[in-house]
């Protein structure tokens, strides 16, 4: 290889700069070649690594998108008053959330949807137990269903 180069320049067929760049990329490819497998286990080290900060920032993302829309909604159920932020999720007054959240991407992209529309009535905040009450009930929580049964 190192002879390749030498004689190129000889020859004339590269220049000074030329021959040296070959030269390095042949060193460069040599080095890579002897150390392989070491390159590339720290390459995959780089990429785990990058791969959890990424998830981390996209996390951190989230729980703030959370807080703001909760902030924005009132912070509780709207049926049974449930507080504790991991137990509330947005829920579609009319239905179609699922569908929804497809055609959107993900759960949080709903939230930031609300909070950049001014958090519309169109959406509430439910507990998970209201929410899925609610969608295995015909649209109703069965809290509702009691609360109307003892007032009458
Ligand atoms: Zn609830
Ligand atoms: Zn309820």
């Amino acid at each position: 290889m190192k002879l390749n180069s030498k004689l190129a320049i000889y020859t004339g067929v590269m220049t000074d700069d030329e021959a040296e760049r070959a030269l390095r990329a042949e060193r460069q490819r040599e080095y890579y070649l002897r150390n392989r497998d070491r390159i590339q286990v720290q390459r995959r080290g780089n990429y785990d690594r990058r791969r959890e900060e990424i998830r981390i920032r996209r996390a951190t993302y989230h729980r703030r998108l959370k807080r703001e829309l909760l902030a924005g909604y009132g912070q509780r159920c709207a049926c049974c008053g449930e507080e504790e932020e991991r137990f509330l999720s947005l829920d579609h007054v009319n239905g179609g959330g699922a569908a929804h959240r497809r055609q959107i991407g993900s759960a949080p992209m709903v939230w930031l949807d609300a909070i950049k529309r001014g958090f519309p009535a169109d959406y509430q905040i439910l507990c998970f137990n209201c929410n899925l009450g609610r969608h295995l009930n015909g649209g109703i929580c069965p809290h509702q269903d009691s609360m109307s049964a003892s007032a009458a």
